[in-house]
């Protein structure tokens, strides 16, 4: 655990949701099949993710890969007991180290989500961002700069790039023909460039499902059926756009549980964000949705972040859940 404040007294909160039951009546409804689990992570460390599968193992959980997910709505099977799946968004270098080997030596399936452009040029967006305030540079925040349309945002990082340099963060094309090589290991689709899909315009969307499919399959050698929508954020279109692209499968940040009804959604999948530099006490409660379900009841910020159809409820009912509208709150997830 990264030792701050806010963990700790996370860590609090945690350690007491544990002692009162909140993780075993949680597993023991996952047992029962009474609904599937699934997280994602961004880039732990090893010890953190290597720490988080022995949870699991250690506490009866199957783990299941996108593919068992696809086959179990495709033909509508009964939901596995204590199921969960793995994923990881973005396509960090240090995911190679971190999480292939942990999930080769423990022979448990994994989606790594990945945004091609990054693979290529070395970086994400939002890195120029962080870069330019420490600096400092002038530049907005990346919170602001998520609101903004597509090509505004485009414009500021255009120029942050030309004035700044940065060391690579995101997997080598060779590291991405490395990892699919391991069995435990499919690649999902996360856009080309990682832009909010819904600030875009309606070929970009489609330009960036279409690129980032063609390349990572160029270089896996492999289909890409499933997708993770960049910062959680998307509506019926960018759905639309992934099933004209023949993706099968897409996972929204919705911090909820797999439930047979919610399969319904082959394209809304919702997935439990783990908070890496958390504690595990914090971290186990994530995993088992005890965490947010608990935030939302206490009306505290949870990992939850606003999807087109919340943007369109409040607007109809003129008001902002708190829940929602602390997006950068310290309890958040990052997209
Ligand atoms: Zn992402």
């Amino acid at each position: 655990m990264r030792l701050t404040i806010r963990n700790f007294s996370a860590w609090i909160l945690a350690s007491l949701l544990i002692l009162l039951g909140f993780v075993r009546r949680a597993k023991r409804k996952a047992m029962h099949g009474r609904f599937m689990l699934s997280v994602y992570f961004h880039k732990p460390s090893k010890r953190e993710f290597e720490a988080c599968v022995k949870w699991l193992k250690k506490n009866g959980f199957t783990f299941i890969s996108t593919s068992d997910l696809e086959n179990i709505i495709q033909h509508e099977l009964e939901l596995p007991k204590g199921a969960i799946l793995l994923t990881v968004d973005d396509g960090w270098q240090t995911n190679e180290a971190n999480i292939v080997e942990v999930v080769n030596k423990y022979h448990v399936p994994v989606t790594i989500f990945i945004s091609s452009e990054p693979v290529e040029e070395g970086a994400y967006w939002w890195s120029y961002v962080t870069k330019a305030q420490q600096l400092p540079l002038q530049a907005p925040s990346k919170h602001a700069l998520k609101q903004l349309q597509n090509e505004a945002r485009l414009s500021i990082v255009r120029d942050l790039r030309a004035k700044i340099t940065l060391p690579r963060e995101a997997m080598t094309v060779e590291q991405v023909k490395r990892i699919t090589a391991s069995g435990y290991v499919t690649v999902g689709g996360h856009t080309h460039t990682h832009p909010i899909l819904i600030n875009c315009e309606d070929e970009v969307v489609y330009e960036e499902l279409r690129i980032s499919k063609q390349k990572l399959e160029s270089w896996t050698g492999a289909k890409v059926n499933s997708f993770a929508y960049p910062n959680g954020n998307y509506g019926s279109r960018e759905i639309k756009a992934l099933q004209d692209l023949e993706y099968r499968l897409a996972f929204s940040s919705d911090p909820l549980y797999i439930t047979r009804e919610k399969l319904k959604d082959r394209y809304e999948i919702p997935r439990f964000g783990l908070l890496e530099g958390a504690s595990m006490a914090e971290n186990i409660c994530r995993m088992v949705g005890v965490w947010q379900t608990v935030l939302h009841k206490l009306r505290l910020p949870s990992s939850r972040k606003p999807t087109e159809k919340d943007r369109q409820n409040q607007v109809q009912s003129g008001e902002t859940p708190p829940l929602l509208s602390n997006v950068e709150s310290p309890l958040v997830t990052p997209g």
